[in-house]
């Protein structure tokens, strides 16, 4: 329990990782506040397991991409649970594309989505924590993609860059608040983000072999992480980053 009494807010939580993370954070007691976009369906299965687990679940529907949707999202989550402690930046996408012919369209969204959204649900989720002058954590699931490259990525690699740095900068504008700014570095997790890229067996077969754990990882492995640096077990720990990636990001063979 060790998230017990706390609110935390997840965007992208319909889904893969940002539902495993709603899972756990309420498994440790919290009660969750879940942003997601077009998935209705994931958004009620994420509630329904929530319920199970007898916590308090509230949903905001909105396009992290749009300012506006920050502070919907945020006052909402503020007015239902009573407050703000931890907020997960999590709602990501990756569309997959050559570097060379790279449509404008995809370069754009994927940086509206990734970063442009990180950032204003961030800043708007730290000044209701400013507000309520209680200090709190904000965590951004970033990835391995921040401190390498991918071919078919060159769009997507420059926002988990971003979103890393983004944390850095926050861990030093919000120490005097008490506030603390972390990153998550998943490795390759298998959720829809990557189920077509990884649907090739020799594909799935090559990473699954460089990852020195010998498997690809599940939402709930990046979840525990999440707990963890939401927790006052990581009362010290801002400005950091945390790598979940079976040892995929030290093999250099
Ligand atoms: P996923 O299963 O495809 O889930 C993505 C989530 O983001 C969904 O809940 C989706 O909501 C939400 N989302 C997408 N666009 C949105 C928007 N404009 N506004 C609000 N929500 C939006 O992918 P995932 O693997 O869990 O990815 C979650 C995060 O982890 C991403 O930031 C990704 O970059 C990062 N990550 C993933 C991996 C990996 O290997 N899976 C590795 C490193 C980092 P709707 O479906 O409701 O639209």
């Amino acid at each position: 329990m060790l998230l017990e009494g706390k609110n935390v807010l997840i965007t992208g939580a319909s889904r893969g990782i940002g539902r495993a993370t709603a899972i756990e954070c309420a498994r440790h007691g919290a009660a969750v506040a879940l942003n997601w976009f077009k998935d209705r369906e994931g958004m009620e299965e994420t509630l329904a397991e929530i319920a199970r687990l007898g916590r308090r679940a509230v949903e905001v529907e909105g396009d992290v991409a749009c300012p506006e949707s920050a502070e919907r999202f945020v006052s909402a989550a503020a007015a239902a649970l009573g407050g703000v402690d931890v907020f997960v930046s999590n709602a990501g996408i990756c569309p997959f594309h050559a570097f060379l012919d790279t449509p404008i369209e995809v370069f754009e969204r994927t940086m509206a989505v990734n970063l442009h959204g990180a950032y204003y649900m961030t800043q708007t989720a730290a000044r209701q924590m400013r507000l309520q002058g209680t200090g709190g954590v904000l965590i951004a699931i970033s990835s391995i993609s921040a401190l390498v490259g991918g071919g078919m990525q060159a769009h997507y690699t420059p926002t988990k860059a971003g979103v890393h740095s983004l944390m850095q900068s926050c861990a030093i504008a919000l120490g005097p608040y008490g506030i603390r700014c972390n990153s998550v570095m998943p490795g390759t997790i298998a959720t829809d983000i990557n189920r077509e890229d990884l649907a090739d067996p020799a594909k799935r077969a090559y990473m699954e072999k460089r990852i020195p754990l010998g498997r690809l990882g599940e939402p709930r492995d990046v979840a525990g992480c999440v707990v963890f640096l939401a927790s006052d077990l990581a009362r010290y720990v801002t400005g950091a980053s945390v790598l979940v990636d079976g040892g995929l990001f030290v093999n250099l063979q």
